[in-house]
C-alpha cells in the first residue's frame, strides 16, 4: 500500500497565515534531560488554524457545528486530487469545470502552493463564485494546499459558501508529491472539543477497491 503524507510539517518556521509572528506554532521545552536521566517534555502554543488542519462550520457561522461534531465517516473516504498548478491567483468555476467533479465528491485542489514559496502571501485561493459553483455541483468537501481557502475577502464568501452547505474545508495541505486521481483520505483532527477548527494529519493512500463505498 502506498502512503501520502499531505500534512505540513509543524516547526518554528513554518509558514503561516499572512506571514504574521503571533501564529508562529511555539515548541517550549519544559523538562529535559539531566545528565542522561529523567525525561524530555514539549509544550504546545499555536492556533488551531496552523498548518494542515479542518474548518467546521462555527468558524465563520455564528452557532454553527463544531469540528467535533463532524462525523469521521466525513472525514476517512474517498477524495479525487485535481491538478489545477496551472492557474494562477485566483481559482475560478471554469478552472475545475473540465475535471469530472461529480456529487458527493471531496476534492483536493493540487495548486501552485505546492511548489512554489507564496504560502504567506500570494497564495493560489478559492473565489466565493467557486466555492458557490462546487456546493452547486454537490461537493462534500473542499481541501487546497494554502492555508486558506480565500485571502481574507472582507465578506468571507467563499468560506460561508462552502460551510453554509455543510461543506467540510481543509487548509494547509502538501500535495506537490500526489499525482491527480482518487484516493482513500484519512484526514484525522485532534478531538479538541468545542472548537471552530483543528491540525489534523492527512495522509492518502491507494483505494482498496475504486468501486467501493467510503
Ligand atoms: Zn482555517
Amino acid at each position: 500500500m502506498r502512503i501520502w503524507d499531505i500534512s505540513m510539517p509543524v516547526h518554528a518556521e513554518m509558514p503561516v497565515w499572512k506571514g504574521k509572528d503571533e501564529k508562529r506554532p511555539h515548541l517550549i521545552v519544559t523538562r529535559d534531560f539531566q545528565n542522561g536521566k529523567g525525561g524530555r517534555e514539549t509544550r504546545l502554543v499555536m492556533d488551531a488554524h496552523t498548518g494542515t488542519h479542518v474548518d467546521a462550520p462555527l468558524h465563520f457561522i455564528q452557532g454553527g457545528k463544531t469540528l467535533d461534531q463532524i462525523p469521521m465517516e466525513q472525514l476517512i473516504r474517498k477524495a479525487k486530487v485535481i491538478d489545477l498548478s496551472a492557474i494562477q491567483d485566483v481559482i475560478l468555476p471554469e478552472h475545475f469545470a473540465g475535471h469530472g467533479i461529480s456529487r458527493g465528491d471531496f476534492v483536493l485542489f493540487k495548486t501552485l502552493n505546492s511548489t512554489e514559496p507564496i504560502l504567506e502571501r500570494d497564495f493560489v485561493y478559492i473565489s466565493g463564485k467557486a466555492a458557490r459553483a462546487l456546493v452547486d455541483m454537490g461537493v462534500v468537501g473542499v481541501g487546497i494546499d494554502s492555508l486558506g481557502v480565500e485571502r481574507d475577502q472582507p465578506d468571507h464568501a467563499t468560506h460561508l459558501a462552502l460551510l453554509s452547505a455543510g461543506v467540510i474545508i481543509i487548509e494547509g495541505l502538501r500535495l506537490d508529491h500526489v499525482p491527480a486521481g482518487e484516493y482513500l483520505m484519512i484526514a484525522a483532527p485532534l478531538r479538541i472539543m468545542g472548537v471552530e477548527a483543528a491540525p489534523a494529519r492527512v495522509i492518502l493512500t491507494d483505494l482498496l477497491d475504486p468501486d467501493d463505498q467510503y
